[in-house]
């Protein structure tokens, strides 16, 4: 049987799972669905956020569906999603981003780079330590290519190798595979790559870039498209598969019916692509543009439905497909 995690998380991760979940069981109440508790709120009331044996469960899963976490900018605190993301070793974070006339697929590097977990605060001096290596470069690239092979077979390298050594290693290795395979690809720094990510979004097709590069890059490519509300995520790895919105767990609108869960939903078209039913994936994307079509819009897109209300819409849509 298949079986999923569900990781609701903290914040509005209680709101739009749930939106999200109702959708998959619709389309495959054959899966098993068993909850995972991690998070902020875990910690707050276990002093553990995440445990070893919530690693294992996770591990039992055929895929985790996950909704976000919040991570406070404390000394001692460690982030569970990137602890889950070392541990299930998921070093791909697919990141579309789709509109009219465009389609980027972002291929964020997502278990080393600047987030290495290496690092320490001194009385006058705090480091982290920015690691790449060949093996996670090769790896990274490699799924790149594979996706630009499937699609427009084009691929663009974010890096800063002209400040950063590290990104000059990156960006070799990048080229490098990108040759041999024979794909057709071109470079960039990802300052200017951000800017004309949204000047000219229609020239970009796959692009690959070191972890915090491809974070930052997806949360502003995500204002072409209606912004964080929007944007799904799936963090896949040779053994295990995790499927996020990009947003995080947004305290400022927790608890008040207001996220917009299409990127939650977006998410859940992801994960059952990924476990081999891409007509239920274009079911769930037809359903949510038929209920934005229809005029049934969250907050962010200026409408004033709430995420219950825009779930339940896209429910009715899905009834209806029969
Ligand atoms: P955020 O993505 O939570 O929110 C940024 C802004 O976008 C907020 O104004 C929020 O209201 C809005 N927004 C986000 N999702 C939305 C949605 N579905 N509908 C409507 N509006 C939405 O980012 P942040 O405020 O920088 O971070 C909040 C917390 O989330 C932090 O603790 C951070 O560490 C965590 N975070 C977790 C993840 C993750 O679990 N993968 C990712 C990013 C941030």
């Amino acid at each position: 049987m298949t079986r999923i995690a569900v990781v609701e998380g903290d914040g509005i991760g209680h709101e739009v799972i749930p939106v999200a979940q109702k959708v998959l069981a619709v389309l495959h109440p054959e899966y098993e669905y068993f909850p995972v508790e991690v998070g902020y709120g875990r910690w707050e009331q276990t002093g553990c956020p995440c445990a070893d044996r919530d690693i294992a469960e996770l591990k039992t899963a055929d895929a985790v569906l996950f909704g976000a976490v919040t991570t406070p900018p404390m000394k001692d605190y460690q982030s569970v999603i990137l602890r889950i993301r070392k541990a299930l070793d998921l070093y791909a974070n697919l990141r579309p981003v789709k509109g009219d006339g465009f389609d980027i697929m972002i291929v964020r590097e997502n278990t080393e780079g600047l987030y290495s977990g290496i690092e320490e605060i001194g009385p006058d001096r705090a480091t982290t330590l920015r690691v790449v290596t060949r093996a996670g470069t090769e790896r990274i690239v490699r799924a790149a290519i594979r996706l630009a092979q499937q699609r427009q077979g084009k691929l663009t390298i974010g890096h800063k190798a002209n400040v950063l050594k590290s990104d000059v290693f990156f960006r070799d290795i990048c080229m490098a595979e990108a040759k041999k395979a024979g794909v057709s690809y071109n470079e960039k720094f990802i300052d200017a790559l951000g800017l004309d990510v949204l000047q000219h979004p229609q020239a970009y097709d796959v692009i690959v870039t070191t972890n915090i590069f491809g974070d930052i890059l997806s949360d502003v490519a995500s204002y072409l498209v209606g912004g964080l509300g929007l944007v799904p995520s799936a963090n896949i790895g040779d053994r295990y598969a995790l499927f996020e919105p990009v947003h995080g767990s947004a305290p400022d609108i927790a608890g008040k019916n207001r996220a917009n869960p299409i990127a939650a939903l977006r998410s859940a078209a992801m994960l059952v692509s990924h476990l081999g039913d891409p007509d239920g994936a274009v079911r769930i994307e037809s359903a949510i543009q038929q209920v934005l079509a229809s005029g049934t819009r969250t907050r962010d897109l200026g409408g004033s439905a709430g995420t219950r209300e825009f779930g339940d819409a896209v429910l009715r849509v899905l009834g209806t497909q029969g």
